[in-house]
């Protein structure tokens, strides 16, 4: 005999979305953090390196940072 199950639905709130967001000061608008891998040149040991770094995008530089 087949069982009856009933699933009983998470409701996580997905949305969990922090009013703590930093806001610009000249602009206004929520800054956002995005993530950009710089390269940093080594000269000495003749290497390239990969450095994250957290940058954060309002009105005022986002042309800058989104080509
Ligand atoms: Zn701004």
């Amino acid at each position: 005999m087949a069982k009856r199950v009933s699933k009983g639905f998470g409701d996580k709130n997905a949305k969990a979305l922090k009013d703590s967001k930093k806001h610009c000061a000249v602009c206004g608008e929520p800054i956002e953090l995005v993530k950009r891998i710089m390269t940093v040149t080594d000269n000495e040991k003749n290497s390239v390196r990969f450095q994250e770094k957290m940058v954060g995008v309002c009105k005022c530089n986002r042309s800058e940072i989104y080509k």
